[in-house]
């Protein structure tokens, strides 16, 4: 990389000379002698840093946002390389682009996914010292009991670490599925953790729950469907128990975001005021109201605004103390998730928090207080299932930039003489004519000519071989201008405008739908950096293609610092194939996209490692390494022995015929073998 940083600045444009004569039909030379072509290849380096000494770490920082999204988690250091602080900047750190290194060194591959249990550990501790601070400075009588939604990321190691940290706190997990059940009981025994059991449910289910209570577990069964509260009841009673029922509320309050239709009478689940009512009936005649320990809802994920929050918590907090008077002895009122992540920094954006946790738990705690206190109902203890919040900062996937498709050129098209058209000449004037005084005219001109250029090719005035020509001399000249712009006071348009024309595509080593798909799916925004070289200034902006052919393969969202919206490129520094490698993140990836992701273009799993970070070093406590191309099949029904047989068999069929040698037919199955054993992903030739 550092090659490609060095290059000078002045070296873009050269003299045309105006004596390069015209062909017979009076288009210019550009085609016939191939110039376009070979100048294509000159272009790269050409545009390279600008005041690049002026250029700092805090910069990078601030085009990045990264101490706004970061969380204190991730910052750049003196070496202009991104940090991970699981504690802060007080405690110890490891460098992302050093780490990369080593771990490639000990054979584990690009793209990886590398999860920091420091972070979970910081993140349970956190919300669980929200709600204790809340309650004492509410002088709140519940209990906190956190319960962390084993759907946001079921990866065993990852559980594990959440029970193991949450020990202490008695964090507790929350099953939506009968498999997902059979997760949880397999993986906690922590004594009085809750573990609630939500989704759609069936006899074997509930008697799942129900016997696990039989072991000690504090499982909670919460009525999504109003069939469900029969099933329970009667299984109850043929094992001689008494279950813990709770009740998931429909609210009308709706959340707000992506996420919106989680809640309100059309959802999908929970149950509506009426259900309740007779719901209340149906286990008073059985008598077993007593069984009815929770009030349960939840309005979405990532609920971008704490006003959203407080009026769903104002109807939660109703329906519980109505139960009440209703004569059930609720324990526990249960929020659900929605704590949202600051994903962009922005505090005003879908994929933004305009809340602190500290603030959440304040409200939680204080408008149930509130409400109960009017009725004079006793403080429950609030269960949170927040699953987002406790684990979407934990995890990072880096990937390397394969190769580049840019714009830039220094090189202009053999010159324009008076037989080309007016087009030509008039944008051979611009090219020459410019400096610094007359910019903002030649940009104007330039832009100008963009258009006409497409106009007059549509009415047949430009051949294919002069609108190429013209096209070439527009991203010349557009490169010249930007160039010259970088250096001059006021021109931060032109500069913003000219990059985003100029703008390139990094193909990169990684799948969209694997790795980020909530980023495809729902348009959601993640961090997006280099993680190294940010002590260089990024002057190109590119988009992100992926390894799929598919065209929504690509990221075309990223953070806007300046304007705190959305933008469809990422500042980057200038790459070039050959160059030393170019690393990038994707940060706060760590809820959902694991398990949603797919095996389009049967990209799979990649690798995963778990670092430890402490003040001599990091340790790698688990390596998880990816599908291979040969398990990826396996998904869709192909057996490795017969395809390798096959393709055995039309060798052999070929080397009878002499179409292939011997030598060339077990190279043939030499490169097929090893692909099926490989990554699904680039690799490096050794
Ligand atoms: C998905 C889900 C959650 C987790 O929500 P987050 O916003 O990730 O915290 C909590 N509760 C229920 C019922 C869910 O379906």
């Amino acid at each position: 990389m550092a090659n490609s940083l060095n290059v000078s600045t002045d070296a873009v444009v050269q003299k045309p000379t105006n004596s390069a004569p015209a062909n017979s039909n009076g288009a210019p030379n550009t085609a016939t002698n191939g110039a376009i072509a070979t100048q294509v290849q000159n272009t790269t380096h050409a545009f390279a840093q600008v005041k690049s000494e002026e250029w700092s770490a805090e910069k990078s920082a601030q085009v990045y946002g990264i101490n706004n999204w970061g969380s204190g988690y991730f910052r750049i250091n003196p070496n202009g390389n991104v940090s991970v602080t699981p504690q802060g900047d007080k405690g110890p750190s490891v460098d992302l682009y050093e780490l990369t290194q080593e771990l490639q060194d000990r054979g584990i591959r690009i793209p990886i996914m590398i999860r920091f249990p420091d972070i979970i550990k910081s993140r349970v501790e956190l919300l669980h010292g929200c709600f204790q601070k809340a309650f004492a400075d509410h002088n709140y009588k519940g209990q906190y009991c956190g319960v962390y939604p084993i759907k946001v990321n079921q990866q065993r190691h990852l559980v594990q670490e959440l029970v193991k940290f949450g020990k202490d706190v008695k964090l507790g997990l929350e099953a939506g599925s009968k498999p997902e059940l059979l997760v949880v009981l397999s993986l906690m025994n922590t004594p009085n953790a809750v573990i609630i059991c939500n989704g759609f449910k069936d006899t074997e289910y509930i008697e799942t729950a129900l016997l696990a209570q039989k072991i000690g577990r504090e499982i909670i069964i919460v009525v999504d469907r109003k069939d469900e509260l029969k099933i329970i009841t009667e299984t109850a009673k043929k094992l001689n128990m008494r279950p813990k029922i709770g009740f998931r509320a429909k609210l009308n309050t709706q959340g707000a975001g992506k996420w919106v239709d989680s809640a309100g009478a059309r959802s999908k689940f929970g149950l509506t005021a009426i259900e309740i009512v007779e719901g209340v009936e149906f286990l008073k005649k059985q008598n077993m109201l007593d069984c009815l320990e929770l009030m349960h809802y939840h309005i979405g994920s990532q609920v971008p605004s704490i006003q959203s929050i407080k009026s769903s918590l104002k109807e939660a907090a109703r329906f519980y103390t109505e139960l009440y008077s209703l004569g059930a002895n609720l324990k526990y009122i249960d929020v659900g998730g929605g704590l949202g992540v600051d994903y962009d920094g922005s505090g005003s954006s879908d994929s933004s928090i305009n809340y602190s946790e500290q603030e959440y738990a304040n409200d939680v705690v204080s408008t149930i207080q509130t409400m109960c206190d009017e009725k004079n109902v006793p403080h429950p203890n609030i269960v949170t299932e927040s699953g987002r919040a406790l684990v979407a900062h934990h995890s990072v996937l880096i990937f390397n930039v394969m190769g580049v498709n840019n714009l830039y050129r220094s090189e202009p098209p053999v010159p324009a003489t008076k037989k080309d058209p007016s087009i030509m000449q008039e944008m051979q004037y611009t090219f020459e004519k410019l400096t610094a005084d007359n910019i903002n005219e030649c940009f104007n001109d330039l832009l100008q000519s963009k258009n006409e250029t497409l106009n007059l090719f549509t009415y047949g005035v430009l051949n294919l071989t002069q609108r190429a020509w013209c096209e070439s001399m527009f991203f010349t000249i557009a490169t010249k201008i930007l160039t010259m712009a970088q250096s001059l006071p006021d021109c931060e348009d032109i500069v913003s405008e000219l990059r985003q024309t100029l703008c390139d595509t990094y193909f990169c080593n990684f799948s969209v739908f694997q790795s980020v798909p909530d980023s495809w799916a729902v348009g959601q925004l993640f961090p997006v950096m280099p993680i190294h070289n940010l002590k260089q200034e990024p002057c190109h902006e590119a988009t992100l293609a992926d390894l799929t052919c598919d065209s929504d393969g690509k990221i075309e969202k990223f953070i806007d610092t300046e304007t705190g919206e959305v933008k469809s490129t990422l500042r980057v520094h200038p790459f070039a194939e050959g160059d030393a490698p170019y690393y990038l993140g994707v940060f706060l990836t760590g809820a959902y996209q694991e398990i949603l992701g797919d095996l389009h273009n049967l990209f799979g799993d990649t690798d995963a490692v778990h670092i430890s970070i402490h003040d001599s070093g990091y340790t790698v406590d688990h390596y998880i390494p990816g599908d291979t191309v040969t398990e990826v099949l396996t998904y869709v029904q192909y057996g490795r022995a017969e395809m390798v047989d096959n393709v055995r068999q039309y060798t052999e069929e070929s080397i009878n015929k002499g179409n292939i040698t011997k030598q060339e037919a077990k190279s043939l199955i030499k490169h097929y073998e090893e692909g099926l054993s490989g990554y699904t992903y680039l690799e490096e030739m050794e």
